[in-house]
């Protein structure tokens, strides 16, 4: 297999991927079988049982593997780098599990919320780990709140929701300087967008529930590596604890992942178009989107988010509305093709209120902090026809009177 020189819309479709030397099947069978059956004991075809060894959980990993930008060959590592979990949440705990009691972990003030909880209300106690939660879209912060016990810097960009961007080559090189493992949840991007291994990660990181699966219809995690010897490290954690993907979910993610990159073509486009639109409408406060010119960081988002070479701002965008909670309350109501719903990166589009939602257990004073305000909307723009996306915002916007 040699996929190394493709781009990236071929990657999604062939990356990892051979027919069945059996039948020539184009897609990998769904293989449920537990064990395998050994000509004499010890004596097997490279699969045992299948937490340890799946090849439809095998062919998935290897597609996000290659897709990532992960160069480890088949024979090294059978997966290419690339490992499936239950959920994006069981994927982080692998991570954590790889640390020490006391360590420290140093991470974005503006998580996902079910991270956070991951990190405030399990890990430190039951693992006795160290967190530190800074701004770290100001890289500067990092050297104040790194320490001798620091073994992690967890990063997400842009984060959720809103939208801050951390510059991954910046920080990865303060990680590789200071020999701290760095890791990046690239989930709102997909490798699509942006590609945290080629810039200098340690791990990438994805909630495969959203933009990867894309259907709304399979709950999974993914980590990818590109070194070696930190592949081994994670699949002895992941058949350890064993929080793996199942051979069925493997084969959705696997499906899902052949039209990435049209799927994420189209998110970036329409957001953009619907982003630039909301911007001039007279019940918007402000809109926040890594595509427009108003965005903090939009010069660093141009560099870092990209398809192909063009800048690309992902399928998100976040709203505050000019209102109060009754207004955006009244107007979360009345959507009509936006569909009001937790998660993100489905082909349908979904209406999200974090403070309510997603972020309800984020404490009150940091959810302050970050700006994650009563009127904070959270839009995930799907695939739809984008004119119909935008009157169904025009008529909710309306709603508000
Ligand atoms: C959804 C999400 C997660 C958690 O993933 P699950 O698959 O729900 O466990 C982690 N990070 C981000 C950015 C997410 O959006």
């Amino acid at each position: 297999m040699q996929h190394k020189s493709m781009r990236p819309g071929t990657t999604a479709v062939h990356g990892g991927q051979s027919p069945c030397p059996l039948t020539g099947a184009v897609m990998p069978p769904i293989s449920l079988a537990s064990t395998y059956a050994q000509a004499s004991p010890g004596e097997h075809q490279g699969f045992e049982y299948t937490r340890s060894h799946n090849p439809t959980r095998y062919a998935c990993e290897r597609c996000i593997a290659v897709l990532e930008g992960s160069t480890i060959p088949e024979e090294v590592d059978p997966s290419m780098g690339g490992f499936a979990f239950a959920s994006g949440l069981a994927a982080i705990s692998t991570v954590l599990d790889m640390l020490e009691t006391g360590d420290r972990v140093v991470a974005m003030d503006d998580l996902y919320g079910g991270t956070h909880r991951l990190f405030s209300q399990v890990k430190a106690r039951s693992q006795g780990l160290d967190f530190a939660c800074v701004d770290l879209s100001d890289p500067s912060t990092l050297a104040e709140a790194v320490d001798e016990n620091t073994k992690l810097i967890w990063v997400e960009t842009p984060t959720n929701p809103m939208l801050k961007i951390a510059d991954l080559a910046a920080i990865a090189e303060f990680g590789r300087a200071n020999g701290i493992m760095t890791a990046c949840d690239n989930t709102f991007c997909s490798p699509m967008v942006q590609r945290p291994l080629e810039l200098g990660f340690d791990i990438c990181m994805h909630s495969g529930t959203k933009f990867i699966g894309g259907h709304s219809d399979v709950i999974g995690g993914f980590l990818v590596t590109g070194d070696a010897a930190l592949a081994e490290r994670i699949r002895f954690h992941q058949n350890s604890i064993g929080s793996i993907l199942s051979p069925f979910d493997s084969y959705l993610m696997l499906r899902g992942m052949k039209t990435l990159s049209i799927r994420m073509q189209r998110h970036c486009d329409s957001a953009m178009h619907l982003a630039k639109w909301l911007e001039e409408h007279p019940r918007v406060r402000r809109v926040i989107y890594p595509g427009l010119p108003s965005h903090p960081q939009y010069d660093l988002a141009r560099r870092q988010m990209t398809i192909e070479g063009t800048p690309a701002g992902g399928g998100i965008i976040s709203v505050d509305l000019d209102g109060d909670l009754a207004g955006t309350r009244k107007m979360m109501e009345s959507l009509s093709v936006f569909t009001l719903a937790e998660s993100l990166g489905g082909v349908e589009s979904l209406a999200n209120h974090p403070a309510i939602m997603t972020h309800a257990s984020v404490p009150d004073a940091l959810r302050a902090e970050l700006g994650i305000t009563d009127t904070l909307v959270r839009l995930s723009v799907g695939i739809e026809d984008v004119a119909d996306l935008q009157d169904d915002l025009e008529q909710s916007l309306d709603a508000m009177g």
